[in-house]
């Protein structure tokens, strides 16, 4: 791991910014591949998260490695994997405007540090804290939006997912999968800047 990398990472973990500090176990930073071209950015860590030190580890980290796997990505090689907030809000509560403002330049040095082109963004509220804009995130998802020079695709939560499993057209499984096979095709370079819902050349 580059220089910089390990020392992002080992002051992120001394992190005592905001009171999340003094409830969590582990400080969550990452997991995957620092090198890789696409960064997926959920909200915050949750239970098991807390107790293993690494993002996604629990339910709704298994159906995203599994959503990855079903469009070719592999989480270790292809992806580099964090939250907006590296500590876990007690109870899984949505993190606080301030423990939002209190965590931010780690996720801003974060992303410069591992320098990805593509964003992937999960869920309401870390699209809403990244791109600093209220549109409900199903009107965000699966429309390319550029940010700091990077490509950013916004899509659903996997918890939320979770909560509606249905595969059907239209469903947001089915969304999901559509916005994930965009980011793809990007990495892949076939498509730039093409809502998932356009015909494809
Ligand atoms: N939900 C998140 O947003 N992040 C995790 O790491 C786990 C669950």
């Amino acid at each position: 791991m580059r220089v910089s990398l390990e020392d992002f990472e080992a002051s992120c973990l001394q992190c005592q910014r905001c009171d999340l500090a003094q409830e969590r176990k582990t400080v969550v930073v990452s997991r995957g591949n620092p090198s890789a071209r696409l960064m997926v950015i959920g909200e915050a860590p949750g239970a098991d998260e807390d107790a293993q030190g690494r993002p996604f580890v629990g339910r709704s980290g298994r159906l995203l490695d599994a959503c990855l796997a079903e469009v070719g990505l592999d989480q270790a090689d292809d992806t580099y994997i964090c939250n907006l907030i590296k500590c876990r809000p007690p109870g899984n509560r949505r993190p606080t405007p301030a423990e939002l403002m209190a965590c931010r330049p780690w996720l801003d040095r974060q992303i410069l540090e591992v320098d990805p082109e593509i964003l992937f963004i999960l869920g309401a509220t870390a699209t809403a804290s990244l791109l600093q804009c209220r549109t409900p995130i199903s009107r965000l998802r699966g429309q390319w939006t550029e940010w700091e020079g990077r490509s950013v695709m916004p899509s659903f939560h996997p918890s939320y997912l979770l909560r509606n499993p249905s595969r059907d057209p239209g469903k947001p499984r089915s969304l999901f999968m559509a916005d994930l096979t965009h980011v793809k095709r990007a990495l892949n370079g076939v498509v730039s800047g093409l809502s998932p819902d356009s015909s494809d050349p």
